[in-house]
């Protein structure tokens, strides 16, 4: 079916008020090598084949990555094995605590220039980097250094030990946060790691690497091996693994399952989502207004738990499409190394074409589009922050996840249709509730089938507390207590 022509509405005004000047971060004091191979047993090795990642906001190349092999991926794998039977399951649990504490406290050290080397590598903003990726990816560390020599008391006083090597695959949304996320918890019950990062986002995962140097970390205890989805599957099928921890596509956590049952493998596995984020008629509307944009663009809306799903109550529908047409006509998108920038680059020439693909969907099957009336940069991969409406729950901008900043506008009567249909989705990872009654607000949210409900909140993370999905999202929780568990065995 052709796509139906129809130009974006774009009926506020442009921006009114201050103009701002570019506020660039400088770049002149990072440092990073222009090829890395991996980083097996302490050093940086060679690859036998390289693949070059670019910076999405200028397309041009940033530094080459080994492609990992299986040969490369094996060599990593007996390293954790010797890591853990060598050094890291023989220290007792308050010296691997050091460690943590250690490398938590280096990544505060090194933020400015880990979050400069975030952003030019995922396109994501400056203010977010380093005002949320890295103190965060900081406090997971510290967070479980906390738990390394507690852990007899985390589940009710049982026997814990840890399982070996864990093999663990992350995406490029968050690419330094991810690898905390996977990598604090699993060290700190006792195990050892290799890790692939993804192909468009290896290089804060290199930073890493030198920071465990410098911690003096022993060798083998955590493994990089570089590569694309190839090296991905070497890993998690490499017979001396004991646990994978898969965070990606639903379609990939699938294959990773499958090819799992039977192999006595333990997995956790965090997928996709397509959040639900209702406002109810009585919310403090400026603040929701708010929440809907951090739902939806923060980091360009690459985010599992965004709020991609808005349900308005019905009385006040006109009136939140008012106010959010105004937001977001001021929004700055742009270079993402500026300070000012709201809305940074899109991550890689093919998620820009599946984002655009949505938009022509979004049309097609009747919706009305609003796209922000701002310039875009002529080069490097953006699009227009663009919420729809006139959605109904089977157009396929409200069903799939697009992982792009595009938001589906629907509407409802009742808190029960709202319920209905904020779980109407294979997804259950997140959700949003906007309203001034408390009472609704937790008689909604014990009805959702959600991993993580924010009230009067969108998009707040904390090393303290778990995260994870339902159904097609995902199983397994990252953060607080219940992060442990993945990473370890529970002896009665
Ligand atoms: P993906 O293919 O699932 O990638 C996630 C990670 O798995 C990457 O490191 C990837 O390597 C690796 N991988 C790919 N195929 C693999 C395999 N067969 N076995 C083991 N590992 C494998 O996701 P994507 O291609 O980056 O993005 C596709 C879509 O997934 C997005 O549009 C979005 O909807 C969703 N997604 C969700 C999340 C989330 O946090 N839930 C994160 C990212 C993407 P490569 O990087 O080399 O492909
Ligand atoms: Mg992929």
């Amino acid at each position: 079916m052709a796509t139906k022509k129809q130009t974006p509405k774009t009926t506020a005004a442009a921006a009114p008020g201050w103009k701002y000047e570019p506020a660039l971060e400088s770049t002149d004091h990072v440092r990073f090598e222009k090829r890395y191979g991996h980083f097996i047993d302490g050093k940086f090795t060679a690859a036998k084949s390289y693949f070059g990642a670019i910076n999405p906001a200028t397309e041009e190349q940033l530094a080459e990555f080994g492609q990992g092999s299986a040969a490369e991926v094996d060599t990593a794998v007996k390293s954790a094995r010797r890591g853990y039977e060598k050094y890291w399951s023989k220290l007792p649990p308050s010296e691997r605590a050091k460690y943590l504490y250690r490398i938590a406290r280096l990544l505060q050290e090194h933020a400015r220039e880990l979050a400069i080397l975030e952003t030019m590598n995922g396109g994501k903003p400056i203010k977010e980097s380093r005002d949320v990726d890295l103190p965060l990816a900081a406090a997971h560390f510290f967070y479980y250094a906390g738990w390394a020599d507690k852990l007899q008391y985390a589940f009710g006083g049982a026997q814990v030990a840890p399982l070996g090597v864990a093999g663990q695959v992350i995406p490029w949304n968050f690419p330094l946060l991810m690898a905390a996320w996977k990598i604090a918890p699993a060290l700190a019950c006792g195990n050892t790691v290799v890790l692939k990062a993804a192909e468009t986002t290896p290089l804060t995962a290199m930073k890493l690497a030198e920071i465990f140097q410098e911690a003096d970390l022993p060798p083998g205890v955590v493994n990089f091996v570089n590569g694309d989805g190839r090296t991905g599957a070497a890993l998690v099928n490499h017979p001396d693994i004991n646990k994978v921890a898969f965070t990606g596509s639903t379609e990939v956590g699938r294959a990773i399952q499958k090819q799992l049952a039977g192999t006595g493998k333990r997995l956790t596995l965090e997928l996709g989502g397509k959040g639900a984020n209702i406002i109810f008629d009585d919310a403090a509307l400026d603040q929701a207004i708010e929440g809907i944009i951090t739902g939806i663009f923060f980091n360009q809306g690459h985010v599992c738990c965004a709020g991609s799903r808005l349900l308005v109550q019905e009385s006040i529908h006109d009136e939140v499409v008012r106010r959010l047409t105004h937001r977001l006509s001021t929004l700055r998108v742009g270079n993402p190394l500026d300070k000012n920038t709201d809305v940074g680059a899109i991550n890689s020439r093919a998620q820009l074409d599946k984002i655009e693909a949505y938009l022509g969907y979004g049309v097609e099957d009747g919706a009305v589009r609003h796209a922000a009336p701002c310039p875009l940069p002529g080069r490097g991969f953006f699009v227009a922050p663009t919420f729809f409406t006139g959605v109904a729950p089977a157009h396929r901008i409200a069903a799939d996840e697009i992982f792009g900043p595009v938001l589906s506008v629907m509407t409802f009567r009742t808190p029960e249709e709202a319920v209905a249909k904020a779980n109407a989705t294979p997804y259950g990872l997140s959700a949003g509730i906007w309203t001034d009654k408390g009472s609704k607000l937790f008689a909604v949210a014990s009805q959702l089938k959600a991993g993580v409900i924010w009230g009067n909140s969108f998009n707040r993370f904390d090393a303290t507390s778990p995260f994870g999905g339902f159904k097609e999202s995902g199983f397994g929780r990252e953060g607080g207590r219940q992060g442990l568990l993945p990473y370890l065995e529970v002896r009665g």
